[in-house]
């Protein structure tokens, strides 16, 4: 019998044909697919003669073709509709994948005739595209140490090997500290704290097999505990457990292993000639120096600082009339500020959601895309993976653009968050490739099924990641839709969110599922209000963590990590009552593995830029412009990584972005 995954999928639009797959497809076919993968990289390598761009770059290009496929599709299922067996293959195909993709970059062969045709790259007449290409393609060679030899090279391969090992030390000690603390609670401990909390301590003390109710350091409930309880002491002793994750001492102490990790990645960066981390892991972001970031993260410090301070202030009267004298400490912020906002700004989600049904913001996010970029979404009955996926083709003036699959509802099977993903990403190159692209969220299911206002975000957010896909329109797979660099990925879909709160999209399609009517407006603005609620704390304890992430890969790397925090924080004068959000002992996007490593920024940097971006439709005084919507399609999201992101964004906008619209949009300097 013939593996379908294996097959040319004779489907509508060619989206794989998944009632015709089953779980023991996988195995035989990725093992084939990665056989024909090394095949052509082996061909590849094994040319002789002189090395133009199509026989070595676009031969790269085009290689791997099926197992993109088979991984396409595993991916999809393993990730929103797991089973034992789909997690199984999960484990087995992670080293095998990474030991596959190392060995393509450690191929010294391939990597010489890369190097060949960047030599001779003046004389072969690329387009601005090719020569992107080229030299993001030999850049990923370089960066993984593809030009080492003898001993660097061998020690390159020690570092890696080490630095995977300590990350995984890294992430098993905070959770054992965090499995391993639990503060009992007696009935009378519970007072003041709202239904949801209770029963979530309840359920926690069940699953910690005690007799009554405790609070964990899971974030999910001690956050909420510390916004509730009136119990000061209580409050206190949590938040001290919540803040030593990872610092405890003995076994499972991390500060050693933060230490070795920094120290190894400083080696790392040098051996491949970098003066330190932060540069060499800096140079593929759109900030590319570490003074960028600096210069971003200290334009913000200010006036989150400023406003924090006064918000301390607040909350410190309100303690003090509450009869406890002393200063605000980090375990009385939450509580005085959840009280705050109960004051000053409450609603009830329960009174949002009849406004917000599912459907009703899907098709305002097919209508606000209709709107900027004329594209039309038509419900397509093709078979997926699960009953509750829905798809969509998406047309421009009846020519097809994509498929638009949409996967809202939460389930047993599915990993939580939400993402995007390209099933298959746009390339014209070997032929011409049309999207396929998925939105997978967690939504409660319902009859109808009802969103709060952060579902209705989310759902918009995961909407500007499949429209950065969908509206791709470049020759390269490797540099289509959101294959950008980290610190911009994040532009279209935090961008997108913007529409959902321009008041006509709201007026039209916030409607009351039983009775049809808008929004009222007071409510409306409550929303919109609680959205920015306390951002003078969160961006200090954001940026604060941002600002150590830097300083620790931005020169020698420190011995005692803890001693270079406490002076960076002192440097910052960190406001007495917050402390960081991830402090370095827990910071596990630093130190669990590599990918926000001098990078936990670049949430802040996407931000900058969203504000930026939909203030120039501000300025048009038309969230629709026409105008912007093109060149924001032209610039933007037709262009994927095929140009520098900073260039893009200068198209774009006729200039780099100012944090001014952010500062703004958080409400810590005052709008006009
Ligand atoms: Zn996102």
């Amino acid at each position: 019998m013939t593996n379908p995954l294996l097959t040319d999928w004779d489907t509508p639009f060619g989206i794989a044909p998944f009632d015709a797959i089953s779980d023991e497809d996988f195995a035989p076919a990725l093992e084939a697919a990665l056989a024909e993968h090394e095949a052509e990289i082996a061909a590849i390598a094994a040319q002789t003669g002189p090395a133009d761009f199509d026989s070595v770059i676009g031969a790269l290009e085009a290689a791997g073709e099926r197992l993109d496929k088979v991984l396409s599709v595993f991916f999809t299922v393993a990730g929103a509709d797991s089973n034992d067996k789909r997690q199984q293959l999960q484990r087995d195909f992670s080293p095998r994948l990474a030991r596959h993709f190392a060995a393509v970059t450690a191929n010294k062969a391939l990597y010489a005739r890369i190097e060949a045709v960047w030599e001779t790259r003046e004389g072969l007449n690329l387009d601005e595209e090719q020569a992107r290409v080229l030299m993001l393609t030999r850049r990923n060679f370089l960066r993984a140490g593809a030009a080492l030899e003898g001993e660097a090279d061998v020690r390159m391969t020690e570092i890696k090997a080490r630095l995977a090992e300590l990350g995984t030390a890294f992430t098993q000690n905070l959770l054992a500290d965090e499995r391993d603390w639990v503060m009992e609670l007696c009935e009378s401990d519970l007072d003041g704290l709202p239904g949801f909390v209770v029963e979530a301590a309840r359920a926690a003390g069940r699953e910690k097999g005690k007799d009554g109710p405790v609070i964990t350091l899971s974030r999910s409930l001690i956050v909420p505990f510390l916004q509730f309880s009136p119990r000061r002491d209580l409050r206190e002793r949590a938040f001290r457990a919540w803040a030593a994750r990872g610092a405890n001492g003995g076994e499972t102490d991390n500060c050693a292993i933060a230490a070795e990790i920094l120290a190894l990645r400083e080696e790392r960066a040098k051996l491949l000639g970098y003066g330190n981390f932060a540069q060499y892991k800096l140079e593929t972001e759109m900030a590319k120096t570490p003074e960028a970031v600096r210069g971003l993260l200290m334009a913000v410090w200010e006036p989150a600082k400023a406003r924090a301070e006064a918000d301390a202030a607040v909350l410190e009267d309100m303690m003090h009339a509450d009869g406890v004298n002393g200063r605000l400490e980090p375990w009385d912020w939450r509580y005085y500020a959840e009280r705050r906002r109960r004051a000053e700004h409450d609603f009830d989600e329960a009174e949002v959601k009849p406004y917000l049904s599912l459907d009703a913001m899907i098709a305002a996010a097919f209508a606000c895309a209709n709107r900027l970029f004329g594209l039309e979404f038509k419900p397509l009955d093709v078979p997926l993976y699960h009953p509750d996926c829905r798809a969509w083709e998406v047309t421009r003036e009846g020519r097809h653009v994509a498929v638009f699959i949409g996967d809202y509802f939460a389930r047993g099977s599915k990993r939580s968050g939400a993402w995007c993903s390209a099933m298959r990403g746009q390339a014209k190159f070997p032929r011409e490739q049309a999207p396929v692209v998925i939105n997978v969220c967690n939504f409660s299911k319902g009859e109808p099924a009802l969103l709060s206002y952060d579902d209705a975000r989310t759902l918009f957010h995961e909407f500007g990641h499949a429209l950065h896909q969908m509206l791709s329109d470049v020759t390269y797979e490797s540099v289509s839709g959101t294959s950008v660099a980290r610190d911009f990925v994040e532009l279209p879909s935090q961008l997108y969110e913007h529409w959902l709160e321009v008041p006509q999209v709201l007026r039209e399609f916030a409607r009351h599922v039983e009775t049809g009517e808008a929004m009222p407006q007071a409510l409306l603005d409550k929303v919109l209000a609680a959205a920015n609620f306390d951002q003078g704390f969160q961006t200090v304890e954001y940026v604060a963590s941002a600002m150590v992430d830097l300083e620790f890969h931005d020169g020698a790397a420190p011995g005692d990590v803890m001693a270079r925090q406490a002076e960076v924080l002192d440097r910052l004068g960190m406001p007495d009552a917050i402390v960081m959000r991830h402090a370095s002992p827990q910071f596990a996007h630093v130190f669990s593995g590599d990918g926000y490593s001098s990078g936990y920024y670049s949430y802040m940097w996407s931000e900058v830029m969203d504000a930026d971006a939909f203030a120039a439709f501000e300025e048009a005084g038309d969230a629709f412009d026409p105008a912007l919507a093109r060149a924001l399609e032209a610039h933007i999201l037709s262009k994927g990584g095929s140009v520098d992101a900073g260039e893009l964004y200068q198209r774009f906008r006729g200039r780099l972005p100012g944090v001014e619209a952010l500062l703004k949009g958080r409400g810590l300097i005052a709008a006009e």
